[in-house]
């Protein structure tokens, strides 16, 4: 599964609990449209090739300064495509070795970004010794971007309407004799994502909106026996799934904290039962770090989706809980006192 890079993340889930900056929308707005780009690109592949085309996805290879993000990696014959993903909309020229859009130069020139990830994976395979040739793609999936190439240049630029013949043009050379030890080389020098360069302002504190927070609308919700009820969507969400959703929220936004109690016990909300957020605690996020006599649970930084991925199947099967009859007031007090001993 492609996913969101770290900076999206915790953009996205900040937004859920504040108003933004409007550097910080703008941005979001980019790392919005350019994941849609290429999921849109991975259904089209999918659709097409039914996954046959060797291919690496969202890879992120180091560079001798950081790192490079290469959308999509897919070798056929003796050529290894390094394709980089653009969401543009608009006219855009380029022409004297500059990308021109409204008559103004793009700051950014996108065939050298193409070229630096084509020399990361030059380099990886190279090592390796491996002498594939490495050719670079850029796809424009906005199916209003007009694509002006006025010099000549050595990469391919595909837009929406092309993209999927060459996915075609590709499978027809795919043979049974493939070498496909290419995979293992890029896989061994791959890395993970840096994380987000964002760090949340403590400043900022005031603003963030705290509690457990509707999944569907971001509003505030109420507590049920089993399950929490948004008044605003009619949504509703199991308790165990909200808490643990919501302890990931924390961990996206203070990525430079670890798990401690007592954070999320002010992040989550007066409204929290103690005891139920310590066996959560235990449940999903062990095992405990001890410094002294402060514990905290490892924060790794991912939203549910993705830090809870192998564990979907329980969480799914706890829906069920949305539809199980809350206890009368009087049987729920009793049960939340007992849990907040
Ligand atoms: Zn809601």
């Amino acid at each position: 599964m492609r996913k969101k890079n770290p900076e999206y993340q915790y953009l996205e889930t900040l937004s859920k609990r504040l108003t933004l900056f409007e550097k910080e929308k703008k941005k979001l707005e980019r790392l919005q449209k350019g994941y849609a780009a290429e999921c849109s690109l991975d259904r089209l592949q999918e659709f097409l090739t039914k996954d046959k085309l060797p291919c690496i996805d969202d890879l992120y290879l180091k560079t001798n300064e950081s790192c490079v993000q290469i959308d999509k990696l897919i070798v056929v014959e003796n050529t290894a495509y390094v394709i980089d993903v653009k969401n543009y909309s608009g006219k855009y020229t380029f022409v004297n070795n500059e990308w021109i859009r409204d008559n103004l130069p793009l700051q950014e020139n996108i065939f050298e970004q193409l070229h630096n990830a084509m020399r990361a994976v030059k380099r990886v395979l190279l090592k390796a010794g491996s002498d594939l040739e490495v050719k670079g793609v850029l796809v424009f999936m906005n199916a209003t971007a007009t694509i002006d190439i006025k010099d000549s240049v050595a990469d391919l630029v595909l837009d929406i309407r092309e993209v999927g013949g060459w996915f075609i043009e590709q499978m027809s050379k795919i043979s049974h004799q493939q070498d496909n030890s290419w995979q293992e080389i890029i896989n061994r020098q791959k890395i993970e994502p840096i994380s987000s360069k964002e760090v949340f302002s403590p400043k900022r504190i005031d603003y963030l909106q705290k509690g457990i927070l509707c999944r569907n609308c971001n509003k505030e919700q109420k507590r049920t026996t089993y399950a929490f009820k948004c008044p605003h969507c009619q949504g509703s969400e199991p308790k165990e799934t909200a808490y643990v959703r919501s302890i990931c929220e924390y961990g996206v936004i203070f990525c430079d904290k670890e798990l401690l109690f007592k954070d999320l016990l002010i992040f989550l909300g007066s409204d929290v039962s103690k005891r139920y957020l310590r066996e959560i605690l235990t449940k999903h996020f062990g095992p405990k770090i001890t410094h002294g006599v402060h514990v905290s649970y490892r924060n790794k930084v991912l939203i549910f989706d993705y830090w809870f991925a192998n564990k979907m199947d329980y969480f799914q099967s706890l829906e069920v809980r949305t539809h199980w009859k809350p206890k009368k007031e009087s049987d729920e007090s009793t049960f939340f006192d007992e849990k907040a001993h």
